[in-house]
């Protein structure tokens, strides 16, 4: 399915729920207010096709990721900047919603080459965005260097310092202390939040943490964190994941011995760690199909869009999913989970704190006043409870069939007031 229809499958979804006055609001939301599109170089011969979609803007300015990828897609972008739109919405921010991308494949240049063509898409982007316009950030294959080469650029253009144009750069120019963690923080914050609701229901009273197990698909930034951070709070993760394959460990896995691991041997495939031990008994190498249908408590999806579509989601054994990764779930496979009562908590939410701790950081280069990571953590605590008790409380005792639906409603409730306030 196309990516940009599926994610307004679920703007469909939500329709019947919004009042008739209100409805040539929400159509507003159907299409992109802007498409910005071209081809950059990197300073050789070869073309890139790069991409920057500013989707709504009622809640105040754009806000979203840089993906670089081969797959790269005008109508991927259009769905990302979509769910961007809503995601903030979800998480309470004053933003509204935008995503950028460029068909590459980073892994086949040099750092030069990266260097350049982030600097291309920096100058190309640079009249459209802003600290009150439009504010990017890193996404799949972006990093914090990659941010701060455009940070660098687009400050040529403009001619001023501007650290709040991007988010996600280098703690030295201006980043956040505690961002980089801050997707899979997030998603631990949520997963902790749901399982105190579910304690009244004695499948979930009666099991400790350390024995809900949790398989994560992706050994990135998000599943990576995802997995550390969980660990450490005392669920036991026994699989994860890379474009490579994965590995399962019975007894529980290392993250951090499994990172080392993956940075010496390229993949997490044969990475079998326990403890400070990485050892062949410890485990076994797995698939990607596999780990996400493992019978585990709680799988983590954490790569890629459509991971779970309606090919396997009658496979899928666990009971919870959290999506960390954007669009993970698509809406034909939804409909498959939710009737076959799978809690679902849905990327607009989950993976909200990537967001929430950018908009932490542009807060501080605003004030130009850096806060330490106890209280950059505490606050993004603070800002995930108040929006999943929000969901929370829409959700039960209503007749809606899911959390998703509960956020997308409170999420486009919330933008149609904002497009009422602004244009009739
Ligand atoms: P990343 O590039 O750091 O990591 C992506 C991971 O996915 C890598 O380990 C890669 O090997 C793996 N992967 C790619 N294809 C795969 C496949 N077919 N099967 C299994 N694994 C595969 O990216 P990231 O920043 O961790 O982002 C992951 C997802 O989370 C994306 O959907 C992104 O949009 C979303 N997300 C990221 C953030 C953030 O702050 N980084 C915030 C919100 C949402």
């Amino acid at each position: 399915m196309d990516p940009f229809q599926n994610a307004l499958s679920y703007l469909k979804q939500v329709e019947p729920y919004i009042k008739p006055e209100d409805k040539k609001y929400l159509s507003r939301l159907k299409t992109p207010q802007n498409i910005i599109k071209v081809k950059i170089n990197n300073g050789k011969t070869k073309e890139f096709q790069a991409f920057r979609v500013q989707y709504n803007d009622a809640l105040g300015p754009y806000k979203g990721g840089i993906r670089f990828h081969q797959n790269v897609s005008e109508t991927e972008v259009m769905a990302l900047a979509f769910w961007m739109t809503i995601k903030c919405a979800v998480a309470g921010l004053p933003y509204g919603g935008g995503k950028g991308g460029v068909v590459v494949d980073p892994k086949k240049l040099s750092s030069g080459e990266l260097e350049r063509l982030s600097r291309a898409y920096a100058k190309f982007i640079a009249p459209f965005i802003g600290e009150k316009k439009d504010v990017p950030a890193p996404d799949v294959n972006t990093n914090p260097q990659i941010m701060a080469w455009m940070l660098d650029e687009y400050e040529k253009v403009v001619k001023y310092r501007s650290p709040g144009a991007f988010t996600g750069k280098p703690l030295l120019l201006g980043g956040s202390a505690g961002r980089t963690k801050a997707t899979g923080q997030g998603g631990v914050f949520a997963l902790k939040f749901l399982l105190e609701k579910l304690k009244k229901n004695t499948l979930w009273a009666k099991k400790p943490i350390s024995q809900i197990t949790v398989a994560i698909q992706g050994f990135g930034n998000v599943g990576y964190y995802f997995a550390k951070i969980a660990s450490e709070f005392g669920f036991k993760v026994v699989a994860v994941s890379d474009s490579q394959g994965g590995v399962y460990v019975k007894d529980g896995l290392n993250p951090e011995t499994t990172l080392a691991c993956k940075k010496e041997k390229g993949s997490v495939a044969s990475c079998y760690c326990r403890g400070s031990v990485c050892d062949i008994r410890y485990g076994k190498t797995i698939t990607n199909e596999q780990l996400l249908e493992l019978p585990v408590d709680v799988l983590v999806p954490a790569a890629l869009e459509g991971a779970i579509n309606k090919k396997n989601a009658d496979k899928i054994k666990a009971k919870i999913i959290m999506e960390m990764a954007n669009g993970p779930v698509t809406s034909e496979a939804d409909e498959i989970l939710t009737k076959k009562g799978t809690i679902i908590v849905p990327d607009i939410f989950a993976n909200a704190g990537g967001v929430s701790v950018s908009y932490f950081e542009w807060v501080q280069n605003l004030s130009g006043y850096y806060w330490e990571e106890k209280e950059v953590d505490e606050k993004l605590e603070k800002l995930m409870k108040r929006a999943f008790e929000r969901i929370w409380e829409k959700f039960i005792g209503s007749s809606l069939p899911n959390l998703r639906m509960a956020a997308y409603i409170l999420a486009v409730e919330k933008i149609i007031a904002a497009e009422k306030l602004r244009r009739t």
